[in-house]
């Protein structure tokens, strides 16, 4: 990372949050596209088999299957398919719930664009083609892909959200990820009952689009996320969770919805709050 690099990001961040309104960088213009509330830059519009359609179809499967995902956060910790494993406590149930609830339904945000104005901005995605022949500015989403993935606070190899603005970037490896998975894909559970845990290595549910996408939205879309925070991605380590990292840990959101998506039903308790009710 170079100090260059961060002042850079920066510039492009208000530029392409306000470019949302504006439209005014012309490669953005010649590849938009939208699913709803959500925008796409760069990301092939109008040609089969690219991120824009691959996107189209995962933007609505995503609404779909968040559909089953907030009927399930009503139940709160009577659900049988992981909310008390990835949440622990009904008092956080409106919460979880209103997270989901605006990334079903994109809802715009309010982000600061510069001397004390506020911009209300769609969602949107960026995608970094490799090899695509283009400005300064798409060169240089490609290579915030694949070189310096540190440089972003939170980053990830099939997308990353830089904090504070109103895009998620994605990269090449999202695309080689299938839509959604099968339960064949969750956790192995190992022990009994309230010794439950999910097995090492049994992370497979998280990879797929509709997990990837999820999880940038979540950033997105979480104004809880304390500053210093260090997310936390294994399973196991997510039900180890207290209930207020993990409602500003992603990979939780994540691990809930997608064990819902591939229909899971097996989870570890987690260790506040055990089959007897009490606190261990
Ligand atoms: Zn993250």
């Amino acid at each position: 990372m170079t100090w260059n690099r961060v002042i850079t990001f920066q510039i492009l961040a208000i530029l392409i949050s306000a470019s949302v309104k504006a439209d005014f960088i012309p490669e953005f213009q010649n590849d938009r596209a939208q699913s709803g509330n959500y925008v796409m830059y760069l990301c092939g519009s109008g040609r089969p088999n690219s991120p824009a359609s691959m996107l189209q179809e995962v933007l609505p499967y995503m609404w779909r299957n968040l559909q089953d995902v907030l009927a399930d956060v009503k139940l709160g910790t009577a659900s049988q398919r992981g909310y008390r494993s990835f949440f622990k406590t009904d008092e956080n149930k409106q919460y979880v719930q209103a997270i989901f609830q605006a990334i079903a339904e994109g809802q715009l945000l309010q982000r600061h664009s510069g001397k004390n104005t506020d911009s209300v901005l769609n969602p949107t995605f960026i995608c970094a083609i490799p090899g695509i022949e283009g400005s300064a500015t798409t060169k240089w989403f490609n290579d915030f892909c694949v070189d310096d993935a540190d440089f972003a606070r939170t980053h990830h190899t099939a997308a990353l959200y830089e904090p504070g603005t109103n895009f998620v970037v994605l990269c090449p490896p999202m695309w080689n990820l299938p839509t959604g998975l099968t339960a064949d894909s969750c956790p192995d559970v190992i022990g009994r009952r309230s010794r439950r845990r999910f097995s090492p290595n049994s992370d497979g549910l998280m990879r797929s689009q509709f997990a990837g996408v999820l999880h940038e939205l979540v950033h997105l879309y979480n104004p809880f996320e304390e500053e210093g925070f260090k997310e936390t991605y294994t399973i196991q380590d997510l039900v180890d969770l207290n209930a207020t990292d993990s409602l500003q840990n992603p990979q939780n959101y994540v691990a809930y919805a997608a064990g819902i998506q591939a229909g899971c039903d097996l989870f570890p308790l987690s260790p506040t709050a055990t089959e007897d009710g009490l606190k261990h």
